[in-house]
């Protein structure tokens, strides 16, 4: 038996792992990897051909860069079935179909903008809402805490990973060559006390070994509450300055904590009230997601649902779906709060924000989550003086505000807590993290006494 680390080795994106035994191999996650363009294009669209041939595939949650690339996979000769929770089934639908949306508008936007360059070679979609669909009809429902088998030999249960709605560690246990060993892949860790969604659970059996995620393996978030203030004083100063917030969030997760800390912070007084936008073609469908899987929230907004209905929807907070309304936001001469997707930036909606606003002294661009390497999204937080959005340069004059603790991924104690509490494992590979962030992890856990390995990109690692 063996696992290949085929995605998110020695970096955060593009998630995809795969389980070999002697007779069956299995695929968890299927992500798109963001990065410089043209290595995404190369790598997104050659999928390695192990990877087509998985007997079955795990999906741990719906982010993008975990189940981006499945149309693609599907498309080039995957034939299995993806399980993954009901909830993410339901968010997958949601993200896919906006995910193959996005591809083929940009191409569109792309190939007419540049229509007259000689130079210019036209863009074709990585996949379009045809491959999504297709994609879609494979992924089958399946309980947190039920046990089922995605082929005779290997039987899984999801565990609760307190990161997004819906989001799993899958624990394996692998029969092979007549004795059985567990295998954990974390997927990616949440925090205890994140709003909205339950805390990570820890699986009853003990793991032999653990695939685990080190986004911010070299980090600790500052708490919730000063967090909050952070966030008081950048909307506050932005008002002053008669200027827009701008905030890229990944539309499932970050977007709707932030709302509901908003609407908290309004609600005590801490901001002045003012127009939120959360522009995003998915915030109806996400939000009817969120609704249906009500058994998946905390207590705290358990409580608040029942109490005052919806935590996600507040009098000045208007959802925007269509591309016209959308458009009309770039009229906006009031100060205004306005959160739209991709979290990195490298797609969507943000884009044509913040091509509008990023030259503007009075305005501010708060970065909330994880901004990979060489995406649009890290070189705001980088302050480069200048930055390229749709192939044009502009100059960043709108204060870059970053804002951690509304990460949604457990930090370097969280990380350790978590493997402590698993119970004497063989060795954890670390993934999911730049190399200063795997490092980070692999010494924290090295100093509790335990055994962290950092896989290579393509590393095939043999289990006992
Ligand atoms: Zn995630």
């Amino acid at each position: 038996m063996q696992i290949r680390f085929l995605g998110a080795a020695q970096t955060v994106t593009g998630s995809m792992h795969l389980l070999q035994t002697s007779s069956a191999a299995l695929l968890v996650d299927c992500g798109l990897f963001q990065g410089r363009r043209a290595e995404a294009n190369q790598r997104n669209r050659n999928l390695p051909k192990v990877a087509l041939e998985a007997t079955a595939m795990l999906l741990t949650h719906a982010h993008i860069d975990h189940s981006g690339n499945t149309p693609t996979l599907v498309r080039d000769g995957f034939r299995g079935t993806i399980f993954a929770t009901p909830p993410t089934v339901d968010l997958a639908h949601a993200l896919l179909l906006d995910s193959a949306h996005i591809q083929e508008s940009d191409a569109e936007f792309l190939n007419r903008k540049f229509a007259r360059d000689p130079d210019f070679e036209p863009v074709v979609p990585l996949y379009t809402e045809v491959d999504a669909r297709r994609a879609l009809t494979r992924l089958e429902a399946v309980p947190y805490e039920q046990e089922f088998e995605p082929f005779p030999g290997v039987s899984v249960r999801f565990v609760e990973a307190g990161h997004i709605l819906g989001s799993a560690q899958g624990l394996l246990a692998v029969k092979d060559n007549g004795h059985t060993t567990r295998i954990l892949f974390c997927g990616d860790l949440g925090r205890k006390g994140l709003p909205v969604i339950k805390d990570p659970a820890v699986p009853t059996e003990r793991p032999d070994y653990v695939v685990i995620e080190s986004t911010y393996g070299n980090r600790l978030h500052k708490d919730i509450a000063s967090s909050q203030d952070e966030l008081v004083e950048v909307i506050k100063d932005t008002v002053r300055r008669g200027g827009k917030v701008i905030v890229p969030a990944f539309a499932v997760g970050r977007t709707q904590e932030l709302v509901y800390a908003l609407n908290q912070l309004e609600h005590e007084g801490r901001i002045p009230r003012l127009p939120v936008y959360v522009d995003s073609p998915l915030s109806t469908a996400v939000t009817k997601v969120f609704e249906k899987h009500a058994e998946c929230f905390d207590t705290e907004t358990a409580a608040f649902l029942k109490e005052n209905g919806n935590p996600f929807g507040f009098r000045n907070l208007t959802y925007i779906t269509s591309r016209e309304e959308s458009m009309k936001l770039n009229d906006l001469t009031e100060p205004a709060i306005i959160i739209a997707s991709s979290g990195m930036c490298e797609a969507g909606r943000i884009l044509h924000h913040l091509r509008n606003n990023v030259e503007n002294e009075r305005n501010s661009i708060i970065i909330v989550g994880f901004q990979a390497e060489h995406t649009l999204g890290r070189r705001l937080v980088e302050r480069r003086p200048k930055v390229k959005i749709f192939g044009l340069e502009h100059e960043v004059h709108a204060r870059v505000v970053t804002i951690g603790a509304f990460s949604a991924h457990a930090d370097q104690k969280d990380l350790v807590e978590h493997a402590r509490g698993l119970g004497p494992v063989k060795r954890f590979f670390i993934v999911h993290g730049e190399p200063e962030g795997a490092a980070g992890l692999k010494a924290a856990l090295g100093a509790v006494g335990l055994d962290g390995y950092i896989p290579a990109p393509g590393e095939t690692v043999a289990l006992a």
